[in-house]
C-alpha cells in the first residue's frame, strides 16, 4: 500500500530555498545575497561565511554528513566530490562540524580527468568550481546517507569554461541585456530583468532490472545492440496515454516524491508511444534552474528504479524498431514582472512587440540552423533525428495557422490587418461543454514549433543535458534582438522603422517556416530547394560550433571564446568515437562469448536429434531438421565472419588519432560492421530455441515489465 501525504508539506523540504534563507539568515545577509543573485553584485567572504554556516546547520538537521560541489563537466553527467563537515580532532579527541564561506564559494577538484579538449594541460590540472547562487543548494538523502549539494560552475585555472553551466549563465546575461534593450524601445521602463523560462519534457524507458542485468549491451552501452522485433511492436498505438500499470505507477509515485522534496516540480506523467516508454514533465522554471532540475530528474529516475527492481533507460534509442526517447525543450522569455515576450495575445497582428520578437527568432533560427542542430547532436540521438519518429534533422519553424496568416499578410502587403481567431469546438453532444478551440492546431513533426506562448525545440536527445540547446537559443536570439535594436535605436520614426524591420525579417527568413509534415520525403526535397541544411549525423553537425557566423555570435556576447569552442569540438569528436568504440567492443564480447557458443550448442542439439531420428527410423522425413541445420550453420558462419571484420575495424579505429577523421571512421566503417554483425544474429534469435538464447528478448524486455 502507498503511504499518503500532502505534497505541499514535503515540496522543497530538502532545498535551501528562499523561504529557508529568509528564515535563517540575518536580514542584512539575506539582503546582500539577493543583491548578488538579482543584480550580479560581488559576494564578500564575510557574507559567504554566514551563509555557509547556516547552510551547514540546516543540512546537518537533514542528516547531512558531507557536502559536495555539484557540477556538470562535459561528460554529460553531473560530477561531485564529497567532503565531510568534520574538523581535525580537538585536544579532547572530539571533532566539530564546520563549513566556511570559502568552502562554499570555491572548490578545487583535481580536474585532470575531466574532458577539456586540450584547454587545460594535465600538468596544470587545476580546475575550480564556483558557487552558482542562482540555483539553490539541496540535501540529497538516500541509502548512501545525506549530502549537501551545492550547484557550481566549473572552469579552468585561466577561467575557461569546462562545463555546461558557465556558458549557460553567460548566455542568460546576453539575452537579459538584449531583451531589456528591446523592451525599452517599446516604452517598457518597469521590467528589470528578463530570463529564459524552460520546461524540458523527459522521455524514458523502464525495464525489469533482473532482465536488464542479463543484457551486457544494456549494461555497457545503455541500448540493445542485438535483438529481433517481437510479434507486436507499437503499431496498435495502445500504449500512448494508456492506463499506467501498478508497478510503474508505484515507481512514478516514488520518483515524484523524491523530486518534490528536492523542489523539482514533477507535474505531468504518462505512457509514451513505445511499449515501456514514459514521460515526465516539470513545470517550467528559470533556464538555469530548469537545466539543473533536469539533471536531478534524470538522476532520480535512475536511482529510484533500482528500489523497485526496475531499470530506467535514458538512452535515445534503447530498442530498434520502436520509438526512441527525446526531450522537448519548451522555451520562452519572461520579465521579472511577469510579461512573456512570446505571448501573442488575442490579436497578434496588432502586437508589434510580439511580431518583432517572433521575426527576430525566425531570423536567429534561420541564420544559425546548423548550430541549433549541433546543440542537439548526441551519439544516441543519431538514431532518431531524421528517422521517422523524431523531428527530422532539418531545422524548420512551425508557426501554425494563425501566425502563418499574419506573416503571409506582412510579407505580401506589408501590413497585417487581422488575425484568425479560434472557433467554437462543437462536439454535437449537448451534455459536453462547448469551448473555444485554440487558433492553432499542434504539429508533432516540427523540430521547432510555436505552441501558444513558447517555442518547443524537439530535437534534443533524452539523455543529453538541456544546457547546450538553451545556450544556443539564448545566444542566437540575443544576437537577433541586438541587431534589431542597433537599427531601431537609431531610427527617427520608430513606428515606421519597426514596421519595416518586421516585414524585412519576415520576408528574408520565411524559408525557415514549414507547417507541413516534417517526416515526409517531400519536405526533404523542398528543404533542399530552400537551401536549408539537412545534417544527418553528429559527426557532420559538430563543425557548426566553429563556423564563422556562430563563433561571431558566441564571442559577441562572451558566451564562448573561439578557444573554448574548439575544445568542445574536440571533445565531441572524441566522445563520438569512444562511444561507438564501446558499442563495438560490447558487440564483439557478446557475440563471441554468448551468442556464438549458444548457437553452436543449438546446432549440436539439432545434429544429435537428426542422427537420433535417422537411426531410429530410416524412413522418417528429417528434411525440416536438415534445413534448419543448414540455415543455422550458414548464419553462424556469417556471424563469425562479421565478427572477425568488426574486430578488425574496431582495432584500426582505436589506433587512429583522435579527431574528426577518427569519428567519421567510426560512423562509416565501424557502424557498418556492427550492422553487418547484428543482421545474422537477429535472424538466429528467431530460429534458436528460446531457452538456449543467452539473453532476454525484446518481447521480454518491453512487454513484461
Ligand atoms: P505537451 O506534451 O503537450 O507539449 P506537457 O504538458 O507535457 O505538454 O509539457 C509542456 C512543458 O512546457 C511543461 O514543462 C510546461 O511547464 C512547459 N511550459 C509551459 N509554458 C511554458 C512557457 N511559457 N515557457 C517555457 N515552458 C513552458
Ligand atoms: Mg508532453
Amino acid at each position: 500500500m502507498s503511504e499518503y501525504y500532502n505534497v505541499a508539506d514535503i515540496f522543497g523540504e530538502n532545498v535551501f530555498n528562499d523561504a529557508v534563507m529568509q528564515e535563517r539568515l540575518p536580514k542584512k545577509v539575506y539582503k546582500k545575497l539577493h543583491e548578488v543573485m538579482d543584480e550580479g553584485k560581488e559576494l564578500d567572504l564575510e557574507t559567504a561565511d554566514v551563509i555557509a554556516h547556516e547552510m551547514k546547520e540546516w543540512a546537518i538537521e537533514k542528516g547531512a554528513t558531507h557536502y559536495t560541489h555539484w557540477f556538470q563537466p562535459l561528460t554529460g553527467v553531473t560530477a561531485e566530490k564529497h567532503d565531510s563537515f568534520i574538523t581535525a580532532p580537538m585536544p579532547n579527541g572530539k571533532v566539530l562540524m564546520s563549513f566556511s564561506g570559502k568552502e562554499l564559494i570555491k572548490g578545487e577538484p583535481d580536474a585532470s580527468s575531466f574532458p577539456s579538449g586540450g584547454l587545460r594541460a594535465t600538468f596544470e590540472a587545476r580546475g575550480y568550481t564556483a558557487w552558482d547562487c542562482t540555483s539553490p543548494a539541496f540535501v540529497r538523502q538516500d541509502a548512501a546517507g545525506a549530502t549537501l549539494c551545492i550547484p557550481t560552475a566549473f572552469c579552468s585555472y585561466t577561467g575557461e569554461a569546462l562545463d555546461q553551466k558557465t556558458p549557460l549563465l553567460r548566455s542568460m546575461e546576453a539575452i537579459n541585456d538584449q531583451s531589456l534593450r528591446l523592451l525599452r524601445l517599446f516604452g517598457n521602463t518597469t521590467s528589470k530583468k528578463v530570463t529564459p523560462s524552460v520546461g524540458p519534457e523527459q522521455e524514458y524507458f523502464i525495464v525489469d532490472r533482473e532482465k536488464y542485468l542479463q543484457r551486457k549491451d544494456l549494461i555497457f552501452t545503455g541500448r540493445t545492440l542485438f535483438g529481433a522485433m517481437p510479434p507486436k511492436g507499437q503499431e496498435m498505438d495502445d500504449h500512448y496515454f494508456g492506463a499506467i500499470r501498478e508497478r510503474i505507477a508505484a515507481y512514478m509515485n516514488d520518483v515524484n516524491k523524491e523530486l518534490w522534496k528536492l523542489g523539482v516540480t514533477a507535474k505531468t506523467q504518462h505512457n509514451e508511444v513505445a511499449p515501456a516508454q514514459h514521460e515526465l514533465a516539470p513545470i517550467y522554471a528559470e533556464c538555469n534552474v530548469a537545466v539543473d532540475n533536469n539533471q536531478l530528474m534524470m538522476e532520480t529516475l535512475k536511482k529510484v528504479a533500482g528500489r523497485h527492481g526496475l531499470q530506467c533507460l535514458l538512452h535515445e534509442k534503447p530498442f530498434a524498431g520502436v520509438n526512441g526517447s527525446g526531450k522537448h525543450n519548451n522555451w520562452s522569455i519572461t520579465t521579472d514582472d511577469g510579461i512573456n515576450l512570446l505571448e501573442p495575445g488575442a490579436t497578434p497582428h496588432e502586437n508589434v512587440q510580439f511580431l518583432l520578437v517572433l521575426t527576430c527568432i525566425l531570423k536567429a533560427v534561420d541564420e544559425h540552423a546548423d548550430l541549433l542542430r549541433a546543440s542537439a547532436a548526441d551519439v544516441g540521438n543519431d538514431h532518431r533525428l531524421g528517422a521517422n519518429e523524431a523531428p527530422p534533422a532539418i531545422l524548420s519553424v512551425y508557426l501554425g495557422e494563425q501566425l502563418q496568416d499574419v506573416i503571409t499578410q506582412l510579407v505580401s502587403t506589408g501590413a497585417a490587418t487581422h488575425s484568425l481567431s479560434g472557433e467554437k469546438l462543437e462536439t454535437g453532444v449537448k451534455t459536453l461543454p462547448d469551448f473555444m478551440k485554440d487558433a492553432t492546431d499542434r504539429n508533432r513533426t516540427s523540430p521547432f514549433a510555436f505552441t501558444g506562448n513558447k517555442f518547443e525545440f524537439r530535437m534534443v536527445g533524452s539523455q543529453d543535458s538541456v544546457a547546450q540547446p538553451n545556450i544556443v537559443l539564448n545566444t542566437i536570439v540575443a544576437e537577433a534582438f541586438s541587431d534589431a535594436c542597433d537599427i531601431l535605436e537609431k531610427a527617427d520614426d520608430f513606428e515606421l522603422a519597426v514596421h519595416d524591420l518586421i516585414k524585412k525579417y519576415a520576408t528574408e527568413h520565411q524559408r525557415i517556416i514549414f507547417n507541413g509534415n516534417g517526416y515526409s520525403d517531400e519536405w526533404v526535397e523542398e528543404a533542399a530547394k530552400r537551401g536549408l541544411p539537412n545534417i544527418k549525423s553528429m559527426v557532420d553537425a559538430i563543425p557548426a560550433y566553429v563556423a564563422p557566423q556562430n563563433v561571431a555570435a558566441f564571442e559577441k556576447f562572451n558566451v564562448f571564446t573561439k578557444t573554448e569552442l574548439e575544445s568542445r569540438v574536440e571533445i565531441e569528436y572524441e566522445t563520438y568515437a569512444k562511444t561507438i568504440n564501446i558499442e563495438a567492443k560490447t558487440m564483439i564480447d557478446v557475440a563471441g562469448k554468448q551468442i556464438i557458443p549458444s548457437v553452436i550448442g543449438y546446432t549440436t542439439e539439432l545434429a544429435t536429434s537428426l542422427t537420433a531420428v535417422q537411426t531410429a527410423c530410416a524412413e522418417a522425413d528429417t528434411s525440416a531438421q536438415k534445413e534448419l541445420l543448414v540455415q543455422t550453420s550458414a548464419l553462424l558462419a556469417e556471424t563469425k565472419a562479421a565478427l572477425a571484420k568488426l574486430e578488425e575495424v574496431t582495432e584500426a579505429g582505436g589506433a587512429m588519432e583522435e579527431g574528426r577523421e577518427q569519428a567519421a571512421y567510426y560512423r562509416d566503417t565501424v557502424k557498418a560492421a556492427m550492422d553487418a554483425l547484428r543482421a545474422p544474429v537477429d535472424k538466429l534469435e528467431m530460429i534458436v530455441d528460446k531457452d538456449m538464447w543467452p539473453m532476454p528478448s525484446y518481447g521480454d524486455l518491453i512487454f513484461e515489465v
